[in-house]
């Protein structure tokens, strides 16, 4: 299996609130020299998809991206793979069902979940005593989306949050691009050991970001931590795979 260092698993489309269609991101990290790319649009959320309802986003957008996301995986892009994948808001106020009542079905015909906001009460994102409950439904790999450690200290001790994120399997990314901010400069990256990694930039308006992950590359080799950079294929075994 390749060992994808030149990746960018966190993009949003015309989907959800990207400003591009899933082509001219796949140009883009062609014209970058990435070797794989995530698209991750955004989940239902009332933060998005105002107005609505996760039923209504389940019978119509989802089955389009999904269908999207089907195409995409027969097609060949020379030296880039393409993963599909969702970002969910780990706010289920802000979705508006539990866990149990997400689309999961569908959800896990998708490459890989983000999950964003975990362990960030102050934003109502799902506690990180909760974060296992995930394993019940879903059979996809689990990524943390733009993880910030100075918030998880506010609710718990660092390790403690490190170790749940270790027992569940989750990956955490370390965001490139200019949407969100580099935690680990004040943070001892010893934390990190051990720990699946992957790279995300978070897409939206800006189509520099897609390639932009070259300081997360140096970030990783001044560590050590290159070995810890891992992908949807690599993590799928632990988690079941896709349907
Ligand atoms: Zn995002």
């Amino acid at each position: 299996m390749r060992r994808h260092l030149r990746q960018n698993l966190h993009n949003h489309t015309v989907f959800s609130d990207g400003r591009f269609p899933p082509a001219r991101l796949i140009e883009e990290a062609m014209a970058a020299g990435l070797t794989a790319l995530g698209l991750s649009d955004h989940a239902f959320t009332r933060k998005v998809f105002r107005g609505g309802d996760l039923a209504s986003w389940s019978e119509t957008v989802l089955p389009q991206y999904l269908r999207v996301a089907r195409e995409i995986r027969t097609m060949g892009f020379d030296d880039l793979r393409v993963w599909c994948g969702l970002e969910l808001d780990s706010c289920l106020e802000r979705v508006g069902a539990e866990l149990s009542g997400l689309p999961w079905e569908q959800l896990n015909q998708l490459d890989y979940l983000l999950l964003e906001y975990v362990g960030e009460t102050d934003k109502g994102g799902l506690p990180f005593d909760r974060l296992p409950e995930i394993r019940a439904w879903c059979r996809i790999p689990v990524i943390l989306a733009h993880p910030d450690p100075d918030r998880w200290e506010e609710a718990l001790p660092i390790d403690r949050a490190f170790a749940i994120v270790r027992e569940c399997g989750a990956a955490l990314e370390l965001p490139g691009g200019t949407r969100n901010a580099w935690p680990w400069a004040r943070r001892d990256a010893g934390l990190l050991t051990g720990l699946p990694l992957t790279i995300g930039c978070d897409t939206h308006e800006r189509i520099a970001d897609v390639g932009d992950i070259d300081g997360v590359l140096r970030f990783l080799e001044a560590n050590s931590l290159t070995g810890q950079l891992t992908d949807p294929d690599r993590m799928a075994p632990r988690w079941g795979g896709n349907q």
